[in-house]
């Protein structure tokens, strides 16, 4: 993911990642703020980033909760313009948007998404891989028991 290149950032990083991936998802409306703001998905960007690195390094400290580390990122000047709102936007049209649309779909897929269960961050349908729960050099079988699914990066690190 991003700018998270080396692997001391990598390791912090999924330590946070399921707290990471809930507020993404309880605050998304605060990432479409910041998408408005700068008016187009590519403007909006570099400022989507740094908000996300920001909770990246809030969350890795640990010791508040999501709500309180949004108020603490809320508080800084340049998220002025940020609103903590969980009021629906009014829609007066008739027809679904293509937001409306892709937010109703990404909450029916998220109830069902498969998570890995290494980092308990979600999976990618199409980067799974098999982890043996007890390893093969303990004598873990190829069994469905034995068998759990994980980001092929945290199968393999697990394992080193
Ligand atoms: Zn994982």
């Amino acid at each position: 993911m991003m700018e998270l290149n080396d692997k001391t950032k990598i390791s912090n990083f999924l330590k946070v990642r399921e707290n990471f991936e809930r507020t993404l998802i309880d605050y998304d409306y605060l990432i479409q703020q910041i998408g408005r703001k700068y008016r187009s998905a590519i403007g909006g960007y570099p400022h989507i980033t740094a908000f996300y690195q920001e909770l990246i390094s809030k969350l890795s400290k640990n010791n508040k909760t999501i709500d309180q580390i949004i108020d603490d990122i809320l508080t800084d000047k340049e998220y002025s313009y940020l609103k903590k709102s969980i009021e629906p936007i009014v829609i007066e049209e008739k027809d679904f948007s293509v937001e409306t649309k892709s937010a109703v779909f990404i909450k029916e897929t998220l109830k069902n998404a498969p998570k890995c269960k290494l980092c308990h961050g979600y999976i990618h349908v199409n980067s799974t891989t098999f982890d043996h729960i007890n390893r093969k050099e303990d004598g873990g079988k190829g069994n469905v028991e034995n068998a759990q699914l994980a980001h092929p990066y945290c199968n393999n690190i697990e394992k080193n």
